[in-house]
């Protein structure tokens, strides 16, 4: 089904393995605040390297393995069949970040974090900038061989297991004045603290902190490609992401419809299993009829980006594939958590977990919104059929 060449399935096949014995740890995780004792976690992101799925986005040469789009929308697909961000094991690291490296910051930052020995966050997002990137108040301020970064950001995911951050900030002074810079932070750093660790509606061990940078002194290398740049040369990883989010969607999709069509058959009322309720049917075949089609648009794309077709009808797709893949999601845990009935309500059963898990998949990497402007963009200066 679906045209996957013998190198797709095999790699799948690996995923599928690292995803199925990642499963039986969930509840444990979920009750434990999402922690798991450190050294099971270390096992679980070894197993992940063995198995040859850490860093499938990076290139061979890098160390990587240099794997297809499509591909890499196999592997994550099974990440996502997995609650509790214990797949995140599964590290895809900054595939961006090489073209715009300098040799220095392939050593001491690229390379490392493709053989798994760092890791990195992102702090771009600001109490009053989240769509709008561009409203960013942080500064980044050149004195000598090092810039002073300012600034206050929300939701900087992984910050508690990453060792470096990408920091965005508005650049004060110079030729550049006012315009967007981003730097690589090493963590700890002077200045860099904790301001406060929310509460998610997930149950995942990567916090969300909001991080404050005060006078954070950073060497004139750190500065990632050229004062201005920002994350403008990185369109590329929007798309990426965006199909990523899909891709892990669609996992939690299939995940749920297997499961929930499971209790279905063995769930029997007034003697009958309620899988032969027509109101659950419904509920069971709206889902994987929208699975079906959301996979399709999915696997699609990522053909679409192998193909190095037009690279805005890249990012109009990826898009698609994103607000599809994760509203498509929401119905089925939504649903899941109906079949189950009470069940479904137990921080035990899988649908209850997937229903709050998949809420983010809407609005991290540009909320639904966001994504549904992007395409109608596209569709008014293209033309609809430039996109599907
Ligand atoms: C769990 C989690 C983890 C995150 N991790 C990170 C991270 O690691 N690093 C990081 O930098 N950021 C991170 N974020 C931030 C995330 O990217 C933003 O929350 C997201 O982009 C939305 O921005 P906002 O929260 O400021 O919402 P806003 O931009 O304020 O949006 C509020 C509402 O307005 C709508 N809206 C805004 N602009 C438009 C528009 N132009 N057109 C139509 N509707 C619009 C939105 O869709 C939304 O419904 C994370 C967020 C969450 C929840």
């Amino acid at each position: 089904m679906y045209g996957l060449s013998a190198g797709d399935l095999e790699i799948q096949d690996r995923a599928r393995t690292l995803a199925d014995e990642l499963i039986p740890f969930e509840v444990e995780a979920e009750l434990n605040g999402g922690d798991l004792p450190k050294d099971v976690v270390a096992g679980h992101k070894a197993r992940a390297i063995e198995l040859g799925l850490y860093a499938t986005n990076m290139p061979k040469e890098l160390g990587g393995h240099g794997c297809t789009s499509l591909q890499q929308v196999l592997v994550q697909e099974q990440v996502g069949r997995v609650t509790n961000a214990l797949a995140w094991v599964v590290a895809t690291p900054p595939s961006w970040l090489p073209s715009v490296a300098t040799p220095y910051q392939l050593e001491k930052f690229v390379l490392p974090t493709v053989r798994g020995e760092r890791e990195e966050c992102y702090a771009i997002t600001e109490e009053g900038a989240g769509s709008d990137v561009d409203g960013i108040v942080a500064t980044a301020r050149r004195d000598a061989d090092e810039y002073v970064l300012n600034g206050e950001k929300w939701h900087v995911t992984s910050y508690n297991t990453a060792d470096y951050a990408f920091f965005q900030g508005k650049l004060v002074g110079g030729a550049h004045d006012g315009e967007h810079a981003m730097f690589m932070v090493d963590l700890p750093s002077p200045g860099v603290t904790v301001l406060r660790t929310p509460a998610y509606m997930h149950t995942i061990s990567h916090h969300h902190p909001i991080v404050r940078f005060t006078d954070v002194r950073v060497p004139a290398t750190h500065l990632v490609g050229a004062e201005g740049d920002g994350m403008t040369f990185a369109y590329e990883w929007f798309r990426f992401e965006r199909m990523m989010v899909a891709a892990r969607c669609l996992g939690g999709a299939q995940r749920l419809v297997e499961e929930m069509t499971a209790f279905a058959k063995e769930r029997a009322v007034q003697g009958k299993p309620i899988a032969t309720i027509g109101a659950i049917q419904g509920m069971l075949a709206d889902s994987l009829t929208e699975l079906f089609a959301a996979r399709a648009l999915v696997y699609e794309t990522a053909r679409g980006v192998d193909a190095g077709i037009d690279v805005k009808v890249q990012h109009a797709q990826c898009s698609m594939a994103k607000l599809y893949a994760s509203e498509m999601a929401g119905r089925v845990a939504d649903r899941a958590v109906q079949v189950f009935g009470g069940r479904g309500y137990m921080r035990e059963n899988v649908a209850e977990r997937f229903f709050r898990e998949l809420r983010v998949e809407r609005i991290w990497e540009g909320t639904s919104e966001v994504q549904r402007s992007i395409i109608a963009d596209q569709m008014t200066k293209r033309g609809p059929r430039a996109l599907a």
